[in-house]
């Protein structure tokens, strides 16, 4: 199977009143050792990989945070010229950087085209610059026009923007106009999120203080149903619980550049890797893995990621696989690996099936579950799948009749009904 490759990058000019990622603001000091210690995890896991002939050609790449617009185009230089050295990348591989408005301009955006990047992720979560505000975040709703308008001109033609619904005090006809403003500057890709309060961030303690008047569930519920029917109506198509794509073999009611035309669907590649349960590797502080039976995550502090890196640098690398398994080694075990679990069978089944089922569209193909662990799913989840079908959120579909049916055709797939997109929880637990 090939390959992907997750980088996490953990700053932030400033941290969002709502956002509980593993991200720092005001550590800005650290980006330059950070970049010389994620070209060193590269180094090592990539010699690893190579060393135990599982070095496979790696189809995406997904640089993710925190703000990864924070490093600039020469720290990126450098750990593209280790990924060079020490992965094999697909000369068609996707290559995304998730971007704040707040922190692009055009030279920046040439220089990553130019460095291999094509796809660009912008956090927007509202056109509303009350909504921005609330948030806490660095940008306006003008810095996305420029941000997309400089991306376009970068050269970059796949596109997506995040959306928040669910804000408190955001009534449909506001969440409407931010969909519709986003629709307009005709991102390839749209992902949708639900506004949640996490415990221990801004918004968490004031909606306990009950200083955060939230729009209630059935408010939430309309505005997710209300953007899905838009969003189909204008030539998006769902294929996760949050993601919708641009299909180009519908009808478009913008311009679509030639160049871009002749691709059938833009659904983000590298997720797809995580809910088709598929091999990536995570690099950097707090990166997740899943490669083989392992799942793997590293420590969460840049520094003491920066500190264990630079450590290494001074050992042979053999001691630093050391400590992993004798009958296998979980290739990911980089110095940075604070935690990694080898998952049994039964927990691989629930995954797939917790995974597999927020696609939409494609769902858990019965074919793939029995080539997988060599039994039929329904022998091992008959229970759970009868009571589920017979409650209307989980459906039988022939691959045949999936429009774009990503696979070859010829089997069944479990999927949830449109009804259960938003009881989406409610099915996964049924299966662990
Ligand atoms: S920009 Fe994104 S990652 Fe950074 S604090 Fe805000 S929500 Fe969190």
């Amino acid at each position: 199977m090939p390959l992907s490759l997750y980088f996490h990058i953990p700053f932030c000019v400033h941290r969002c009143a709502y956002c509980d990622f593993n991200t720092y603001a005001g550590r800005e000091a650290l980006i330059p050792a950070y970049a010389e210690a994620l070209c060193r995890e590269i180094e090592i896991v990539g010699d690893a990989l190579s060393q135990q002939g599982t070095g496979e050609e790696v189809h995406t790449l997904f640089f993710g945070g925190g703000t990864p617009s924070l490093l600039a185009p020469r720290h990126y230089e450098k750990i593209f010229a280790a990924l060079r050295a020490h992965f094999q990348i697909s000369p068609e591989a996707e290559i995304t950087l998730e971007a704040n408005p707040g922190t692009v301009s055009l030279d920046y955006l040439r220089n990553l085209r130019a460095l291999g990047f094509n796809r660009l992720s912008f956090g927007v979560q509202s056109f509303h610059p009350e909504e921005l505000r609330q948030l806490e975040r660095i940008h306006d709703p003008f810095d996305v026009f420029d941000a997309v308008r400089w991306a376009r001109r970068a050269g970059f033609d796949n596109l997506n923007l995040d959306l928040i619904y669910g804000l408190p005090e955001q009534s449909l006809d506001r969440w409407s106009a931010t969909v519709k403003w986003a629709v307009s500057l005709a991102p390839e890709h749209l992902s949708l999120y639900a506004l949640t309060l996490e415990h221990g961030t801004p918004f968490g303690r004031w909606a306990q203080r009950g200083l955060l008047p939230l729009p209630d569930p059935d408010a939430a519920a309309e505005m997710y149903e209300w953007a899905g029917e838009f969003l189909e109506g204008r030539g998006y198509l769902q294929y996760e619980i949050s993601n919708w794509a641009r299909d180009n073999r519908l009808p478009s009611p913008v311009y679509r550049p030639p160049s871009i035309v002749h691709r059938p669907f833009f659904a983000c590649r590298h997720n797809l890797t995580y809910w088709r349960c598929e091999p990536y590797l995570g690099f950097g502080a707090g990166a997740h893995g899943h490669f083989g039976d392992f799942r793997v995550a590293n420590v969460l502090s840049p520094k003491s990621y920066i500190d264990r890196l630079s450590l290494a640098g001074h050992r042979p690398s053999s001691t630093v696989y050391r400590l992993s398994s004798t009958v296998y080694r979980p290739p990911s075990l980089s110095p940075a690996c604070v935690n990694h679990q080898r998952l049994t069978p039964r927990q691989q089944m629930q995954e797939m099936m917790m995974l597999g089922l927020r696609l939409t569209r494609e769902g858990v193909s019965a074919r793939e579950f029995a080539g997988r662990f060599g039994v039929q799913v329904t022998d091992v989840f008959g229970r759970e799948i009868e009571e589920l079908l017979r409650l209307g959120l989980l459906e039988w579909v022939e691959e045949s009749n999936l429009p774009q049916a990503p696979k070859p055709a010829g089997g069944s797939r479990l999927r949830l009904t449109p009804r259960a997109r938003l009881l989406g929880n409610q099915v996964f637990m049924r299966f662990v």
